[in-house]
């Protein structure tokens, strides 16, 4: 097609893909210095130019995300090329200041990154795609532990969700029907939650937890369980809420580490939505509250897209209040298994309420366990320990049954 070998020469003419990558880099390093003739003492500091200091690839089952750090915010182009699959990013006023090796990463999308320079001062990125994708981008600003930073995001044009692939949909009045445990492990991705002292992640070990009660799960007739992600990337606030109501879940976990300003502060916690308007009962919870919350920000939601007023904040309807109250019970029993446990103390010895936007399904009793505290080192180094989390899993699973038998869900 004519169209498409034009655009294709476009990309092969501007770009220089034959250099090997190391040589290429550092070629783009000097010609930026070089073109950059400072008068004597005249500040740096204001004609500093943009950066591209880093680039992470997340992998998502139905896209990849790209991300771009950048000490300013990017300028920046896009445009897609086919025969082959390839998305090419243009970053103006912008030199790469990049290890050459992390030009080698990939996965079942992009099969590979190309670096060039079509002009002075723009950096192309071409990415080498395994199939049709279609591209979304957005730049976030910089905020407390990030820089600025561009974000592509690549979906995936072939990709079938699981949920389209069954032939019809398991209805909640069938008596055959398993009760249905929607897990939730915070973060992922670009947000790593909170992280301890020795560097252990909130979002790597809630993950493993959630997956060590998944397995459990399925093992007892009558339970199934179900994950919100299913490896580390980022999943909305919202996208959690609508994957529970997507399942029809009978009950939503999502798990969480702890952290504090000081290291005394321990134990495990389990928290409930709070009616609207209520105030949250102290300000370590305030906190708590705003990090979790937070979590969409740092791990790189666009802000322009339009928010659910599902999660935005919702009227207290009957159904929500019996959810509600389904949920303080619920978490109640996941307290007391818990809190059985050896290595295991409670934070609070009842369940409390906040507005935390994850448990804002109005059909769902939605719970959020806080397993202990990261900035703990005790709880940090047992967080990190297979047996531990196993015990954990176990606690948590060994609540959820008892529950459900006591509410004849199964
Ligand atoms: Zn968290």
């Amino acid at each position: 097609m004519i169209s498409s070998n034009r655009v294709q020469d476009k990309e092969n003419r501007e770009t220089f893909p034959q250099h090997p990558r190391r040589d290429f880099l550092k070629l783009l390093a000097v010609s930026s210095a070089a073109g950059l003739v400072l008068p004597p003492g005249f500040a740096s500091a204001s004609v500093r130019p943009n950066r591209i200091t880093d680039l992470r690839v997340w992998s998502a089952p139905d896209y990849t995300r790209i991300v771009f750090d950048t000490n300013q915010v990017a300028k920046y182009s896009l445009f897609k090329l086919s025969n082959p699959e390839r998305l090419v990013v243009d970053l103006q006023d912008i030199s790469l200041d990049v290890p050459a090796s992390r030009m080698n990463q990939s996965d079942s999308v992009v099969t590979r990154i190309r670096t060039g320079a079509p002009s002075p001062n723009v950096v192309r990125t071409v990415f080498e795609l395994s199939s049709e994708i279609r591209p979304r981008s957005f730049v976030l600003k910089a905020t407390a532990d990030k820089s600025h930073r561009l974000v592509l995001d690549l979906f995936r044009k072939d990709y079938v969700a699981e949920e389209e692939k069954t032939p019809e949909p398991v209805k909640k009045t069938s008596s055959a029907r398993n009760a249905v445990i929607v897990i939730d492990p915070g973060h992922g991705g670009e947000d790593p939650g909170a992280v301890g002292f020795n560097g252990t992640m909130e979002k790597d070990v809630v993950f493993q937890v959630a997956q060590k009660m998944a397995r459990q799960i399925n093992q007892i007739p009558g339970l199934q369980a179900q994950l919100t992600r299913t490896g580390d990337y980022f999943v909305s606030l919202r996208q959690r809420v609508s994957i529970a109501r997507l399942h029809s879940a009978d009950l939503f976990v999502s798990l969480h580490a702890d952290a504090f300003r000081t290291a005394g502060a321990r134990g495990a916690s389990v928290y409930a939505l709070s009616e609207r308007g209520k105030p949250t009962p102290d300000r370590a919870i305030n906190n708590l509250v705003q990090r979790e919350n937070n979590a969409d920000l740092i791990g790189g939601i666009d802000l322009n897209t339009v928010a659910d007023p599902e999660v935005r904040g919702i009227l207290m309807d009957l159904s929500q209040r019996a959810s509600l109250n389904r949920a303080l019970i619920f978490g109640k029993n996941l307290l007391q298994e818990m809190g059985s446990l050896p290595q295991t103390t409670l934070h609070y010895n009842e369940v409390k309420q906040a507005g935390f936007a994850v448990l804002k399904a109005p059909d769902v009793p939605s719970v959020l366990v806080e397993l202990s505290f990261l900035s703990n080192p005790k709880e940090e180094k047992l967080l990190r320990q297979s047996s531990h989390q196993e015990s954990l899993a176990r606690a948590l699973v060994s609540g959820t049954r008892k529950f459900i038998q006591a509410s004849h869900l199964a």
